[in-house]
């Protein structure tokens, strides 16, 4: 039915947050690295409820260049959601996700795209420098993925990112996986099929500032902590068994100096405030780490669709 129907081999997926700074200079770097390929390639940029004019240039880049199109967010949704949404209208066999700022050198695509050629539905990126980033987010990061690392079911590579390639199977059962939280790495690694790294450099920040602010690390952070992970749920146990333990020693020894050491110091008041505080932590704590989980049955149980789109261009065109 349709003529010009736009099959693209290559599909590139980039979410966009603020980004007015860098969208010129990742089109031209990207641009070239399509033009190099041996077959026909898509950027999708994906603007996540930006507030400045990337959405604007985006408009201007489609209009200009037919490879790209571009679908805008009715919000900011956050990254993971941003991603997900470029996945699901990726058309390519191949996808490569990365990230705006240039941190993720796009120069870097041929040389995953020979890892695929050699049979690998996965290619992640994987950092063995990041440049010009602050101590706390290197050491954070550092600690967070190796914390990670220790406690999640799956094995999820250290200090990759969301700069990978993916198979066009390997991005179908993404888009079937339904979940709400999605900690793109993570889902991938649990995924299967053949992985394998290409490592490289983490350049500094084209421009602009860093749109992950610590808030939405952290959140990251836990995410990936309680979607991979039921460790911290036994913590609590743990937590409690240990609290048990130590009061039953207590009150061994309550017990012996009221009926052997009646004139002991150890009087009332100290002993009691610090068990209500303990136990009040103790219990505070392991509310809150089931609260963890249980805010994700609530969020998954909503069943809400995982972002809304309030704009969307260059795919119609092409379909
Ligand atoms: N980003 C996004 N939504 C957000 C925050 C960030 O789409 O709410 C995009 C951002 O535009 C960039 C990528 O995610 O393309 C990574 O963001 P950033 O460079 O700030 O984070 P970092 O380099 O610390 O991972
Ligand atoms: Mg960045």
């Amino acid at each position: 039915m349709d003529t010009q129907k736009f099959s693209p081999i290559y599909s590139l997926i980039v979410p966009v947050y603020n980004e007015e700074e860098t969208l010129l200079e990742l089109y031209r770097r990207v641009s070239s690295v399509m033009d190099s390929l041996d077959g026909a390639g898509e950027l999708i940029l994906v603007n996540d409820g930006s507030r400045d004019n990337s959405l604007y240039l985006m408009r201007g880049l489609q209009q200009d260049d037919p490879r790209v199109s571009y679908l805008g967010l009715a919000r900011n949704f956050g990254h993971q959601t941003a991603v997900t949404a470029g996945l699901n209208f990726a058309r390519g066999e191949v996808i490569i996700v990365l990230d705006a700022d240039l941190q993720d050198p796009p120069e870097l695509i041929p040389r995953m795209l020979e890892k695929w050629r050699q049979g690998y539905e996965v290619v992640y990126a994987q950092r063995t420098k990041r440049k010009k980033e602050s101590w706390f987010k290197r050491y954070t990061a550092y600690i967070f993925y190796r914390l990670l690392k220790r406690l999640a079911d799956v094995d999820i590579p250290a200090d990759t990112g969301d700069f990978c390639l993916m198979d066009r199977r390997v991005v179908n059962v993404l888009n079937q996986m339904p979940e709400r939280n999605r900690y793109i790495r993570g889902l991938r690694a649990w995924i299967g099929f053949r992985q394998t790294a290409v490592k490289f450099e983490r350049d500094p920040r084209f421009a602009g500032e860093v749109k992950y602010t610590f808030r939405k690390s952290l959140s990251l952070a836990i995410n990936s902590l309680v979607s991979f992970s039921r460790v911290p749920l036994r913590l609590s146990t743990y937590l409690g068994l240990l609290s048990a333990g130590l009061s039953f020693i207590m009150a061994f020894l309550v017990l012996y100096w009221r009926l052997y050491q009646p004139k002991s110091p150890i009087t009332g008041f100290a002993t009691i405030m610090i068990a209500i505080f303990f136990l009040g932590s103790v219990q505070l704590i392991s509310i809150g780490i089931l609260g963890e989980y249980i805010g994700r049955i609530y969020e998954e149980v909503k069943g809400r669709p995982l972002y809304t789109i309030s704009e969307i261009g260059g795919f119609d065109e092409k379909r």
